[in-house]
């Protein structure tokens, strides 16, 4: 991927940082020196920052071996300052599939937190375990008292300016308090392991929100999908993820906080769009060659001169031809850029065999999405049509924008 450095190949996937990772860097160094910690302190900044990005790069390759599993794979796995993306060459459609490749993900991360809980477990005891369960406490009960506030508000227990007030109040600390009780000390590891428990379990409840593209909007989709099918799914679920974005946006305005409205609109557009993704897609399986072939079309013969296309671009509608054999064989295809090109030399008199280009069949019942990704994806302007061994018609770019347009207007 442009503008992102190889850092290893792991498992047969590629690694990438994106170049925006450079921040990161440039943050460390910005709170290191805002605190006058000198280069011991931001090494240490970033000490913490690192091991973040090895739990996003576990998740993501949670998502891949998933997949893998299935026969799908993982072009390469990017990561950026707001999180990984594990390039699928595709999503497995099917409904049981798409549900434990999407989970896998939040799953590592589960797992990450129970191990870490369990080193916590093996390594302190009495008063240090209090310790660590207090720390582990503190990191979500701001979140849990935030929602339960939110709930007070909402029920009218308390008023929205006592709602504003409560936010603006300091959540008491579990492990300040108990520190000042006993006067531990908490060590390196006692800091350490919840702040990083309670990051990976942080991940996974924010990865599971059901809204695109977040990994529980794929999970719902696949839940749904199961009975209502993959289009009516994609639908609900996109709906259901812009009211979750839609509670985003109002959140920011409620709290203040402009991160959140950012996020809140990034999440309405992703669930939007892939609504429209997948309505295109099952709109590409629906139809097939026979909807959108043209049965007329100019024969041209290899032996023609180039001044029969050349004139044929100029008056008519055609812009691409299928070109024969003098024994009515189809041979190869000549294209607009060809006859643009021979114009352009003023080579009305070379035969139109010196300008031929390869030319791709198709059956009459292949799909409009293998039509769509000759045309689109390889970039052949013209297609044939065959039916039971026999030339019936050709499928060009100018017939599909017609058929897309036709379509989008309700027409077909
Ligand atoms: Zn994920």
């Amino acid at each position: 991927m442009r503008g992102s450095l190889k850092i290893f190949t792991w498992l047969g996937i590629p690694v990438y940082l994106h170049w925006s990772f450079a921040l990161i860097f440039l943050y460390a160094f910005w709170i290191g020196y805002d605190n006058n910690m000198g280069s011991f302190g931001m090494l240490w900044v970033l000490a913490i920052i690192l091991p973040l990005f090895g739990f996003v790069l576990l998740h993501e390759y949670g998502h891949s071996l998933t997949a893998r599993r299935y026969g799908v794979k993982t072009r390469d796995i990017i990561l950026t300052p707001i999180g990984g993306i594990a390039r699928l060459e595709r999503m497995p459609e099917k409904p049981i599939q798409e549900f434990f490749v999407a989970i896998a993900g939040p799953a590592v991360n589960v797992v990450i937190a129970l191990i870490l809980f369990g080193v916590g477990l093996l390594l302190f005891d009495g008063i240090y375990w209090e310790a660590f369960v207090a720390s582990i406490n503190d990191y979500f009960s701001a979140i849990g008292l935030f929602f339960q506030r939110l709930w007070h508000l909402i029920i009218g227990h308390i008023s929205f300016s006592d709602f504003k007030m409560l936010l603006s109040m300091d959540t008491p600390s579990q492990l300040e308090e108990l520190v000042a009780e006993t006067g531990i000390e908490p060590g390196l590891l006692l800091t350490a392991l919840p702040a990083f428990l309670s990051i990976n379990l942080g991940l996974a409840l924010f990865n599971m929100l059901p809204a695109f593209p977040m990994d529980g909007g794929r999970v719902l989709r696949a839940l749904l999908a199961a009975r209502l099918g993959r289009v009516r799914a994609t639908q609900w679920a996109s709906w259901i993820g812009q009211a979750v974005a839609v509670a985003f946006i109002l959140l920011s305005f409620l709290v203040g906080t402009f991160t959140l409205g950012l996020i809140g609109f990034f999440v309405f557009m992703s669930a939007r769009s892939e609504n429209v993704m997948v309505r295109f897609d099952a709109l590409l399986k629906r139809y097939t060659a026979r909807d959108l072939m043209r049965p007329n079309f100019t024969r041209l013969t290899v032996t023609d001169w180039m001044q029969t296309p050349i004139d044929l671009v100029r008056q008519g509608l055609e812009r691409h031809f299928l070109v024969f054999d003098l024994n009515d064989q189809l041979v190869g295809a000549l294209r607009e850029e060809a006859i643009v090109a021979a114009m352009k030399r003023r080579d009305f008199s070379s035969e139109v065999a010196n300008y031929l280009q390869r030319v791709e069949l198709v059956h009459i019942n292949e799909p409009l999405q293998t039509i769509y990704y000759h045309l689109r994806q390889q970039g052949l302007p013209i297609l044939g049509v065959v039916d039971g061994g026999e030339l019936v018609g050709v499928i060009d770019e100018v017939g599909l924008q017609h058929f897309l347009r036709l379509q989008s207007s309700g027409g077909v």
